[in-house]
């Protein structure tokens, strides 16, 4: 092995990930014919490349699960969280205190905007009173 060797295993790594000029690929493809420890470095790393790519590409496919599996627990607790409030709404509203609660309330709005309404009109009738009066 030579220091050139040295240059070229680095470049067997960069060649890998796409990394070498045009002229820099044929160089070592140039140099890996006529060595043999270059020409088994690079065996060897392509063969742990691919051993990490197989690898990362089963991590992946359980990251993925994974994730699938924390998106439907959350959207399990958010419908049960959401099952639960409406509930407990719905036996809020079946309570007779509710209902009479209701009622009154119905009551006190129909009341409070008829005595508006009627002190508006009362309003109106003293404005047009004294218009016809100004008028006559
Ligand atoms: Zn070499």
């Amino acid at each position: 092995m030579n220091q050139n060797c040295d240059n070229f295993k680095d470049r067997i790594a960069d060649s890998f990930s796409g990394g070498l000029a045009k002229g820099q690929e044929e160089e070592l493809r140039d140099h890996i014919k006529g060595c043999s420890e270059c020409a088994a470095f690079k065996v060897a790393l392509k063969s742990e490349d691919e051993l990490l790519g197989r690898l990362f590409a089963g991590f992946e496919a359980d990251l993925e699960r994974q994730q699938g599996d924390v998106i439907k627990a959350l959207f399990c607790v958010e419908t049960n969280r959401r099952d639960k409030v409406i509930a407990r709404i719905n036996s809020l509203i079946d309570h007779p205190a509710f209902k009479l609660a209701a009622a009154a309330a119905v009551i006190l709005f129909v009341t409070f905007y008829s005595i508006k309404t009627l002190n508006w009109l009362y309003d109106l009738k003293n404005f047009m009173d004294v218009c016809s009066v100004t008028i006559k």
